[in-house]
């Protein structure tokens, strides 16, 4: 008895598979293990493209992506637990002149560095991302108000202390300026408030003259007026409040 043809794969779907083999392969990771097409092999191919699309290529870290779906996670989680959390956004002073004294290259060498540091100084529970050319941001969950000034301090002083080799027997050093909020414990924020909170204290820093570090001030007074209106909206308690 002849066995049943196997069916051809659809001529779309075997390019797809090609281009995520290749996209794969050129990142660096392993490709899927096992028989082409079985349960395990499609799950290995998927977990691999979902890590790819969640990271920045030059760096590793999470990209801008991986960064929000994060941010409105931690918007939900604070608003459930009550604990606080810490948003920082930092961005490298000057960045422009390494890349124009020193070349793209060795301006893509610091911005490695300074992804390194940032992992290096924080919990392994943080979050964090190059959310654009010499920006990045990182997410402190449970980060009690009291603790975030050092937290910044000691990453802004890490970078601060690194050496990057940009040539033959040459190194040089950059700095950060960091801006940060922390989200309302009481009130239901957005993901876009949060980050031009703490992206108008990093307008601070850098005015301040740079390699510095801003946190918001936590007192009620700072919550924003859009903010109010979405506790309002959604509190139980709306005629206590008024
Ligand atoms: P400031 O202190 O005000 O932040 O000044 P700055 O020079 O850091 O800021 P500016 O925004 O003028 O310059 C950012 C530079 O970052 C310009 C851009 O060419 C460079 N850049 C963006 N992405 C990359 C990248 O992936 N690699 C390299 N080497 N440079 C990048
Ligand atoms: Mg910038
Ligand atoms: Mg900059």
């Amino acid at each position: 008895m002849n066995a049943a043809p196997t069916p051809l794969p659809n001529p779309l779907t075997a390019l797809q598979l090609e281009q995520a083999l290749q996209l794969i392969g050129q990142s660096g990771r392993t490709p899927p293990q096992g028989e082409p097409g079985s349960p395990r092999w499609m799950q290995e191919l998927i977990d691999t493209l979902v890590d790819l699309s969640s990271r920045d290529a030059l760096t590793g870290l999470a990209n801008r992506r991986a960064f929000e779906l994060a941010l409105a996670r931690e918007i939900d989680r604070v608003a459930r637990s009550g604990e606080p959390a810490l948003l920082l956004e930092l961005d490298v002073d000057h960045f422009k002149r390494v890349n124009d004294t020193w070349g793209h290259g060795a301006g893509d060498q610091v911005l490695k560095a300074v992804a390194q540091a940032l992992m290096e100084s924080v919990r392994p529970m943080d979050l964090v991302a190059r959310v654009g050319g010499e920006e990045f941001s990182i997410i402190l969950p449970n980060c009690a108000a009291s603790f975030g000034q050092a937290v910044a301090e000691r990453v802004r002083r890490r970078v601060e202390r690194m050496p990057v080799p940009v040539g033959p027997g040459q190194e040089i050093t950059v700095t950060i300026s960091i801006g940060g909020a922390f989200a309302p414990q009481w009130v239901r924020s957005t993901p876009t408030l949060w980050v031009e909170r703490a992206d108008q204290q990093l307008y601070r820093a850098k005015a301040q003259g740079r390699n510095l570090v801003q946190i918001e001030p936590t007192a009620v007074s700072v919550v924003s007026s859009e903010e109010r209106q979405l506790l309002f909206e959604t509190s139980q308690f709306l005629e206590d409040v008024e």
